[in-house]
């Protein structure tokens, strides 16, 4: 069998641990790129192409599972559904995954605190404003009123920052202030269980920056483009909750689109002086799982040994082969 993916976001991750658990690699690669994934002995093949949607092209391989990534939902949106290769997780929970509504939706109905969405015109307190895609929060901005709201989607409309499109499908969300956390679940058809492999916090660019700043004395528009992640350790008190959350996520994926969620997913959360909020989740892999390509604590009380996120959806693959029931981990 050989585990596959596209390269960017967790592909060294994803491959490295293919190796340990020793499948072969392959990585498929837009021109230039291939030359990181040569630098590391993970990939045991690659292969350039033009463009990700010559991905769509490939024909079904049954020697062959694919495993999706933040790239391919941001690159390929909804078009993931015509990928002939079996990929490992559930694709529909990809496209809750991308659908704002929905995503806060799914969140909503596991009863899980989420931020207030508004209409432009009634904007009465402070907000954040985002924009479709995994694009690392790319172009987001905050206000606080409707004029302050049409002004700056004027200028980055004449900037041509953004389309009239993605203001069209913008979310005004409510502004949560507090502690970001994201931990990494993992769901295993296998033993039935939610799994806590790990926990990161984003470092985005240039809110994390804006602190060096005197906010008085300079007026700048917080962005908040991923350029990398931190290890986290949740205070022990707050576990049950983070866990209870991952729970009731994958009890409510369940219902609304059977089987649910499976293998990893990522709930983006801010822990305020009174309650855990959480303002979007993911159903695949999240980048800042490769802080973890040894293990994190999380998953080291768990196995007892180096496991990614990576290296556990391999063996979770590895175990349902040797079950016979593959199927149940690939759409
Ligand atoms: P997202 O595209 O939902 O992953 O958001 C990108 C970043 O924007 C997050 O990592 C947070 O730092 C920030 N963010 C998103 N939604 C909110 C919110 N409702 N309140 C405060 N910060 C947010």
């Amino acid at each position: 069998m050989i585990i596959s993916t596209i390269g960017s976001h967790s592909a060294l991750q994803i491959l490295y641990g293919a190796k340990q658990e020793n499948f072969a690699t392959k990585i498929y690669c837009l021109e230039g790129r291939d030359k990181l994934y040569k630098r590391y002995p993970v990939a045991d093949e690659i292969i350039i192409l033009d463009s990700y949607e010559d991905l769509l092209k490939l024909p079904p391989d049954k020697k062959e599972i694919f495993i999706p990534h933040g790239t391919l939902i941001a690159m390929l949106g909804e078009k993931i559904e015509e990928i002939q290769i079996p990929i490992f997780g559930n694709k529909v929970g990809m496209l809750w995954e991308m659908n704002r509504e929905k995503n806060l939706h799914l969140l909503s109905e596991a009863k899980i605190r989420v931020p207030r969405t508004m209409h432009p015109e009634n904007i009465d307190d402070l907000v954040i404003v985002k924009f479709p895609g995994a694009k690392g929060g790319l172009g987001y901005f905050t206000c606080s009123s409707t004029e302050e709201y049409k002004h700056k989607i004027t200028e980055l409309l004449r900037k041509t920052k953004i389309t009239k499109l993605d203001v069209k499908n913008a979310q005004i969300q409510e502004y949560i202030i507090g502690v970001t956390m994201y931990p990494h679940y993992f769901y295993s058809p296998i033993y039935d269980r939610v799994e806590l492999l790990g926990i990161d916090r984003r470092y985005e660019t240039n809110v994390d920056a804006l602190g060096r700043l005197s906010q008085s004395t300079f007026s700048i528009e917080p962005s908040y483009k991923v350029v990398g992640n931190q290890p986290l350790i949740a205070r022990e008190s707050l576990l049950p909750e983070i866990l209870d959350y991952g729970d009731r996520l994958k009890e409510a994926a369940l219902k609304l689109f059977p089987p649910g969620l499976i293998g990893p997913f990522c709930i983006e959360m801010a822990i305020t002086t009174g309650e855990i909020v959480a303002f979007e989740f993911t159903s695949r892999i999240v980048a800042g799982t490769s802080l973890f390509v040894g293990g994190s604590p999380y998953s080291q009380m768990l196995f007892n040994e180096e496991m990614s996120m990576a290296r556990r959806i391999v063996r979770e693959i590895k175990m349902a082969m040797g079950q016979r029931r593959l199927q149940k981990v690939l759409t």
